[in-house]
């Protein structure tokens, strides 16, 4: 699938809400490996986060935008590898981990079968997994996939970080009503969690999406 929009060149970091440079440390982030089963997870020791969402939401373009790169998480659409985990480095020790799309309503039993099966089993066992990135398109929070994700992962008691994205699609108005009204349902879960707007597009969000994984990853510094 090609998208429609690209996320800006690597080659100017500006960001376009304040025009600071940004200092980015998923800048350098690479293509590691695609699994299709538990067990060919890699065995690296370090750290690791994960990012999950309904199809369409945004979270290819979200990666690439965190990376400041045009393609990197496109590699999670090619035919055949649409319901892999994909893992790409940060550096050699730490790792973004893309899941695979929720929301399939027609798809086959069988593949739903094995979406539970993989993300289910990666988000609830995997110990090299710090937390949690749950892409939502700020227009429909929090759906029930959504919740039952959020319900997922409150047993693996770790963090989850929630990226409101396409903010760029709402008037400032209801941008603050959609945080507000997410943090609030979010505060009724027995879970550590966070969340904020982000945009792809104006990059409105990417410095503190950069600081909540940066800390998923490294802890509170
Ligand atoms: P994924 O299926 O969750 O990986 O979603 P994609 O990253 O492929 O995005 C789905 C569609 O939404 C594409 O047409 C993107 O161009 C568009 N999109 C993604 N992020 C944004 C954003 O922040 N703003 C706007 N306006 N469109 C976005």
């Amino acid at each position: 699938m090609v998208p429609e929009f690209m996320p800006p060149s690597p080659a100017k970091p500006q960001s376009a809400v304040t025009s600071k440079p940004i200092i980015n440390p998923f800048q350098q982030t690479a293509f590691f490996i695609t699994v299709n089963h538990l067990k060919d997870l890699p065995d690296t020791p370090g750290p690791e986060v994960a990012f999950v969402g309904r199809s369409n939401a945004g979270k290819s373009s979200a990666i690439n935008t965190l990376a400041m790169q045009n393609r990197l998480a496109f590699v999670s659409k090619t035919p055949g590898r649409t319901q892999h985990i994909n893992f790409f480095s940060i550096d050699e020790n730490r790792f973004l981990v893309d899941l695979p799309g929720y929301g399939f309503a027609s798809a086959p039993v069988a593949v739903k079968q094995h979406w539970e099966g993989l993300v289910g089993g990666y988000v609830q066992t995997r110990e090299q997994l710090r937390g949690l990135v749950i892409i939502m398109d700020a227009r429909h929070p929090l759906k029930e996939i959504d919740r039952e994700m959020l319900t997922w992962f409150t047993p693996a008691s770790k963090p989850v970080h929630i990226l409101l994205t396409k903010c760029d699609k709402l008037s400032r108005q209801v941008r603050i009503e959609t945080l507000r009204y997410v943090q609030q349902e979010l505060g009724k879960l027995p879970i550590q969690s966070s969340a904020q707007l982000f945009s792809s597009l104006s990059r409105e969000g990417l410095e503190e999406a950069i600081a909540a994984i940066s800390e998923l990853l490294d802890g509170k510094k």
